[in-house]
């Protein structure tokens, strides 16, 4: 493993290589059913991570560059959503 294979929020090895695009979507998707008010929450703060990029990591997904890993995106997401039980249950939703 090369040492640029860290999260750059972190500094954990990305083990699980999910970009936040992708990532985002799925919580975007999970949101819209679980509640579409809290919807600009998760966009905005995928948006914030998509700036983030390294040279090394490649998502299983798209095959796109990343450096922050799933779990401070869905952290962070968490967060910004400022309520206690939404944000419970996506952290268990998405516990990469
Ligand atoms: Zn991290
Ligand atoms: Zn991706």
């Amino acid at each position: 493993m090369t040492p640029q294979q860290v999260c750059v929020q972190c500094d954990e090895a990305i083990t699980n290589p999910i970009c936040t695009r992708c990532l985002g979507q799925e919580m975007e998707a999970w949101m819209r059913e679980r509640d579409e008010s809290l919807l600009p929450r998760i966009e905005l703060t995928t948006m914030s991570f998509a700036a983030y990029t390294h040279e090394v990591t490649r998502c299983i997904l798209c095959g796109k560059r990343m450096s922050v890993c799933a779990h401070c995106v869905v952290e962070e997401a968490a967060d910004a959503l400022g309520r206690e039980e939404v944000a419970e249950e996506l952290r268990e939703q998405f516990s990469y």
